[in-house]
């Protein structure tokens, strides 16, 4: 219990790094300095107000000094990162190996997924760690081991889902141009499921899609329904594979979960 409360915290803390990483890495601004400052009014933000989510409550998201509204994606990145972190410790604590490599994972993916989500940029950095994340914990990764007997082996399962991953949304990114003559995939796709290849191996790259399609889907519909969106409106999709990504580094949810009678 101790080791649970203490991981969510742990993320909480991660979560508030995230947000200075998500707010300065895409103006390419140090992450380290300047310390925190509000970003209307400069005042530099003391340790009572920086306080992950707890202080967002307590100042009722406005800065103390300009009362200028505070961005609700820092409690809620905060958030997230403390109560995946949690739930990842909670489901791997008997195989730490596993946990060094997919908690860092994660924590790209959500910088990467909310710079998406607001910029409709993916920055090919991001992959580049994710991919070299992949390959390198590949011996310890539970969505590659159960299919090799070696540690070559996961190092190739892994390399498989690179090619796996960043192939198929290649050849989908060409068939789209021919068929609706334009780029229907962004480059930093291509990259992104490579990466997720890395990470989840061919058979996470097939549920990560379709996960992600899903989850997409229901995202689209509901913000049409709440007249948020229009049909044609452009979506950034990075985010929601990462979540199908997510799912599949906190257990590998084979392509047999979808289709029933298949040979995987
Ligand atoms: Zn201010």
């Amino acid at each position: 219990m101790f080791g649970i409360i203490f991981f969510f915290g742990l993320g909480l803390i991660i979560g508030s790094f995230l947000n200075v990483c998500i707010f300065r890495l895409p103006a390419d601004e140090s992450i380290v300095f300047p310390p925190s400052h509000c970003l209307k009014c400069g005042t530099q933000i003391k340790w009572y107000d920086n306080i992950p989510v707890v202080s967002w409550l307590l100042l009722r998201g406005k800065c103390r000094v300009c009362k200028e509204p505070i961005s609700i994606q820092y409690p809620a990145v905060e958030l997230i990162t403390g109560v995946l972190t949690m739930l990842f410790y909670a489901h791997w604590s008997h195989y730490w190996p596993w946990l060094l490599i997919a908690l860092p994972a994660l924590y790209t993916m959500i910088v990467m997924s909310v710079i998406d989500f607001k910029t409709m940029m993916i920055s090919d950095l991001f992959s580049i760690i994710l991919v070299a994340l992949g390959l390198i914990g590949s011996p310890w990764n539970p969505c590659l081991q159960p299919y090799a007997y070696s540690w070559a082996g996961c190092i190739g399962q892994s390399g498989i889902g690179i090619i796996t991953g960043a192939g198929s949304i290649w050849a989908i990114a060409v068939l789209g141009k021919l068929i609706y003559k334009k780029d229907a995939v962004g480059e930093g796709d291509i990259i992104l499921m490579g990466a997720i290849g890395a990470l989840c191996g061919w058979r996470g790259v097939i549920t990560s899609v379709m996960m992600a399609a899903l989850l997409g889907t229901i995202y689209g519909f509901t913000l049409i329904f709440m007249k948020k969106a229009g049909r044609g409106s452009a979506m950034a999709f990075g985010p929601f594979l990462a979540m199908g990504a997510a799912i599949n580094m906190y257990q590998l949810v084979p392509p047999s979960a979808f289709f029933f009678l298949s040979p995987f």
